[in-house]
């Protein structure tokens, strides 16, 4: 019995790609007997003709399944469907619109194959596309995350990795509210390895990610792994309260001496600094409070639509016991 592979791909607004990424993936797999895939579009709320272009490449091939969700929830929860829901040996997740070179996934299944459980593609340093800025910001949005945390990230990391049935398993029992997949793929261990690789160019449609959204992101990841923003009031707190213990005596002895201190512009100045210190805390504390209050909820991570996956198991793989297992569930 051939190895099953499962892709999944999260998509939002890909019309143009979805036929080209299938394509890829099918002449991909077409010369490999040894291996059988099912191909799962989790659609994430799509605006565009996403839907109808992926219900197309539904009806023609019965590996391909899709779950649209009700609304967008976001990449990450759309990788947590896709994973929650594939049934192969092995998950690989890419994205839609063609910037994970296809063949790349020979790689990935080689070292897959030579004993690793997790092997990620990351950007090559060398062949690095984006400008200064965005490689400044980069690189110091790596160094946070992984001093913060108890992660140590490959800097660029991407989505387009293969994944053991083990990690995999691993992955979908988390809980998690807002879910950070690319440090939990990490953070789960394993055999992991590192695949540098050259993102292509988008092939259409725009980016998802703006600056407001990578600072968001940027947060979230942090946050998610690391309690030790909150600590900073506790240092701050320290340094400043020495500080000001020293500086308490010299107003005092100033004033004693009647030597008069000028004053407004260094009370302004300390008020200024102080107001944004305190409210800079006041947010990083907020963020925690905020995540464990949503957590709390516990509501579902996405909602589901409608989905064709059910079918795809029985007709195409008569796998019942995963189909069993693997329901189409709100999760
Ligand atoms: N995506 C998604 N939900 C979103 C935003 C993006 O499923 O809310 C998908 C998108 O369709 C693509 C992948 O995530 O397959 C990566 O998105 P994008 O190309 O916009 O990000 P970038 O390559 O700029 O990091
Ligand atoms: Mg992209």
């Amino acid at each position: 019995m051939p190895k099953k592979i499962s892709i999944v791909i999260p998509v939002y607004n890909e019309s143009g790609n979805i036929i080209t990424v299938h394509k890829a993936i099918h002449d991909f797999f077409s010369p490999l007997p040894q291996y059988a895939y099912e191909l799962i579009f989790v659609d994430d709320g799509s605006t565009d003709l996403s839907v109808s272009e992926i219900r197309n490449v539904c009806n023609q091939h019965n590996n391909v399944a899709y779950i649209n969700f009700s609304r967008n929830f976001g990449k990450d929860n759309a990788l947590m469907a896709g994973l929650a829901n594939a049934s192969g040996d092995a998950v690989i997740t890419m994205d839609a619109d063609m910037q994970h070179p296809p063949t790349l996934m020979n790689q990935l299944i080689q070292e897959w194959e030579a004993g690793f459980e997790l092997v990620y593609c990351y950007r090559d340093k060398k062949n690095q596309h984006t400008g200064f800025r965005s490689q400044i910001f980069s690189r110091l949005y790596y160094k946070c995350l992984n001093t913060l945390s108890d992660l140590n990230m490959q800097e660029g990391v991407s989505d387009f990795r293969i994944l053991d049935r083990k990690v995999v398993n691993a992955i979908v029992a988390m809980e998690e509210d807002n879910p950070f997949v690319r440090g939990l793929v990490h953070w789960v261990g394993f055999n992991q390895k590192g695949i540098a690789y050259t993102p292509e160019a988008r092939l259409s449609g725009d980016s998802s990610y703006k600056m407001k959204s990578l600072v968001k992101l940027a947060l979230n990841s942090i946050t998610s792994f690391s309690t030790k923003p909150l600590n900073i009031a506790i240092y701050l707190g320290f340094f400043f309260s020495l500080l000001s213990i020293m500086y308490i005596p010299y107003v005092l002895i100033s004033k004693m001496y009647g030597v008069a201190i000028s004053g407004w512009a260094s009370v302004i100045v300390t008020i200024a600094f102080f107001g944004g210190l305190n409210l800079m805390i006041l947010g990083i504390v907020g963020i925690y409070l905020g995540k464990s209050f949503m957590q709390g909820k516990k509501r579902p991570k996405y909602i589901i639509a409608d989905s064709n996956l059910n079918t795809v198991h029985e007709t195409k793989f008569s796998r019942t016991e995963l189909f069993e297992t693997r329901k189409l569930k709100i999760n």
